[in-house]
C-alpha cells in the first residue's frame, strides 16, 4: 500500500520482522527478549494517533518517545523540511561557514530561553547535548584558570543519556551495568522523591535534604574541585518523579552559594512538555547551561542543543588565543534540515499548541487525580502533559508489586491491546506524555483505556 511504497515494497510483515530480528540492534532492549517477542512495526502517523503494520489505531501517549510533542503528520513541518532539503540538504558549520535554517533557529531559541542563555550549540540529540555540555563545562573551567574544578554531581534517578560521560552521569543501573561508569569525576545525591520520602514528605523537609545533600558531597570532593551540578527539572527516565514546589530554585540558589554551574537538563520537559515552553520558567530558574532534544524538533528529524549563559561563552572565548580552534563540534552540529523543522516546530508552539497543551495537561491532571483511588495507584503525579502513575501491591504500605510478576511486559501488552501507548518503567511506574495536540476527548479515551489496563491487574496482584 501507499505508506509502505518506496520504503520496504518488497517486504511484508513477516519478512520485515525476520530481518528486524536478524540485523536491527535495538536501543536499550534485551536482545533475547526482542527476539523472542518479535518487533511492533509503526508504518504512519496523525495527530496523536500512529498505526502499525497490521492497520492497528494506537493513541499515544508516551509522544513516541517524550518527543512528538506537536503529534504527528504537521504538513507545515513536512514542507518545511522538504523545502530546505530541496535546496541545501546540508552545508557544514566548520571554517566560518554556516546555513539560514541554524542562524534564524539560534536567534529564535536565545530570545525565548531564560535569562542570559543567548549562546546555542546544536548537537544531534539529547545525549550529546549533554555530552557537548560536559566538554564546554572543562574547557570553561580551563579558561577560567580552575582547572582542578572538575567533580560533577548528578542525582540518584537522574537520566542524562547514553554516551560514555551521559551514562555515568545518569544513575540508573541499566546503563552502568557492565559500562565502567560512573567515570572518576561523576557523583550522585539522592533525588527529591516526595511518594517515597523517608521523613514527613514535607516539600520543605524534602527540600533542605536536597541542599543539605549537595552542600555535603561538595564539601567531601572540596569546594574548589567541583565543577556543577545535573538535574532534570522533573526526573523522567528515573520514574517522572516531581520535585515539590520551590525544588529547582532552591538548588540554583545552592549552587550559585556553593560556586558551582547548574546545569538544568530540558531534554524532555523542554518545548512545553510542563506548559510553559522550558520548566525552568515555572520558578524564574535561570541556569547556567541548559540541554534540550526531543521537542525542539519533535522528533520529525534528530537535533538537540546546548545553551550556554554569555559569561561562560565569553570566558571560553576570551581566554582562548585566536587561530586556536575550540576542539568540539560534529559534522552534523546545526544541520539545516533539523534547523528548518526547528523553525517550523516552533511556529506551531507559538500558534497555539503550547496553549492546547495546557489545556490537554490540566485536563489529565484531573482525570488521573479521580483516578487515584483505585486500590493498585499509589501515586499519581502531573507537570502539564508529564505524568507518572506510581502501582502498588498495597496502598496503606506503599508496598511495591512482587518483581517476580513481571508487570512492566504485562502493562505494555495490555496497553497495547487497548490501543493505547504509554511506558512501563521499572514494575511499578506508568509514564504518560501524550502530543500537546491532543483534545480533551483523547485524554479521556487515554485514560479511560489507561483505567481498565490498571484495573485488569487486579486478579493478578491479589
Ligand atoms: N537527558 C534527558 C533528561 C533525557 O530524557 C534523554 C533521553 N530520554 C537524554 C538526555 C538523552 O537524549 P537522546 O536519547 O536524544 O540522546
Amino acid at each position: 500500500d501507499d505508506a509502505t511504497a518506496g520504503i520496504a515494497h518488497d517486504m511484508n510483515t513477516e519478512t520485515l520482522l525476520r530481518t528486524d530480528r536478524d540485523h536491527l540492534i535495538h536501543p536499550v532492549s534485551s536482545w533475547k527478549d526482542h527476539e523472542a517477542a518479535g518487533a511492533r512495526i509503526l508504518r504512519s502517523g496523525k495527530g496523536a494517533w500512529v498505526t502499525d503494520s497490521e492497520g492497528r489505531d494506537l493513541l499515544d501517549g508516551f509522544s513516541g518517545l517524550w518527543c512528538v510533542n506537536v503529534g504527528y503528520g504537521c504538513q507545515s513541518v513536512v514542507d518545511a523540511a522538504t523545502e530546505q532539503m530541496s535546496r541545501l540538504p546540508y552545508a557544514t558549520g566548520y571554517f566560518g561557514f554556516a546555513n539560514e535554517a541554524a542562524i534564524a533557529l539560534a536567534g529564535r531559541l536565545a530570545a525565548k530561553a531564560p535569562g542570559d542563555l543567548n549562546r546555542v550549540f546544536f548537537s544531534q540529540g539529547g545525549s550529546d547535548a549533554v555530552d557537548s555540555a560536559l566538554r564546554f563545562i572543562r574547557f570553561y573551567q580551563h579558561a577560567r584558570g580552575t582547572p582542578q574544578k572538575r567533580h560533577v554531581i548528578g542525582l540518584s534517578r537522574g537520566y542524562h543519556g547514553s554516551t560514555y560521560t551521559g551514562a555515568g552521569l545518569t544513575a540508573l543501573s541499566v546503563f552502568h551495568r557492565d559500562a565502567d561508569v560512573p567515570l572518576a569525576w561523576q557523583h550522585h545525591i539522592p533525588s527529591p522523591y516526595p511518594y517515597r520520602h523517608a521523613g514527613d514528605g514535607q516539600p520543605e523537609t524534602i527540600i533542605a535534604e536536597s541542599v543539605a545533600s549537595l552542600r555535603r558531597k561538595v564539601e567531601e570532593l572540596g569546594a574548589d574541585q567541583v565543577a556543577a551540578f545535573f538535574c532534570e527539572p522533573i526526573q523522567g527516565s528515573g520514574g517522572v518523579i516531581v520535585p515539590p514546589a520551590g525544588w529547582l530554585a532552591a538548588m540554583r540558589h545552592t549552587c550559585t552559594e556553593l560556586g558551582i554551574l547548574f546545569v538544568a537538563d530540558e531534554v524532555i520537559t523542554g518545548f512545553g512538555r510542563t506548559g510553559p515552553l522550558f520548566a525552568c520558567e515555572t520558578e524564574q530558574v535561570v541556569p547556567d547551561m541548559m540541554t534540550v532534544a526531543k521537542g525542539l524538533t519533535a522528533g520529525y528529524a534528530p537535533m538537540g542543543a546546548v545553551f550556554m549563559s554569555d559569561a561562560i561563552y565569553t570566558t571560553i572565548r576570551d581566554n582562548t588565543p585566536a587561530g586556536v580552534p575550540i576542539g568540539h563540534g560534529m559534522t552534523y552540529s546545526a544541520h539545516p534540515v533539523s534547523a528548518a523543522i526547528g523553525l517550523a516546530v516552533l511556529d506551531l508552539y507559538e500558534g497555539g499548541m503550547l496553549e492546547n497543551g495546557r489545556r490537554a495537561g490540566a485536563h489529565l491532571a484531573e482525570r488521573l487525580r479521580a483516578m487515584a483511588d483505585h486500590p493498585l495507584i499509589g501515586d499519581v503525579r502531573v507537570s502539564g502533559l508529564l505524568a507518572g502513575i506510581e502501582l502498588v501491591a498495597d496502598k496503606a504500605t506503599k508496598r511495591k508489586p512482587a518483581a517476580d510478576l513481571q508487570l512492566a511486559s504485562t502493562l505494555s501488552r495490555a496497553g497495547y491491546e487497548a490501543g493505547i501507548l504509554f511506558r512501563a518503567f521499572g514494575d511499578d511506574i506508568i509514564g504518560l506524555a501524550p502530543p500537546l495536540c491532543c483534545s480533551t476527548a483523547e485524554i479521556d479515551l487515554l485514560c479511560d483505556r489507561l483505567y481498565r489496563v490498571i484495573d485488569d491487574l487486579r486478579p493478578t496482584m491479589r
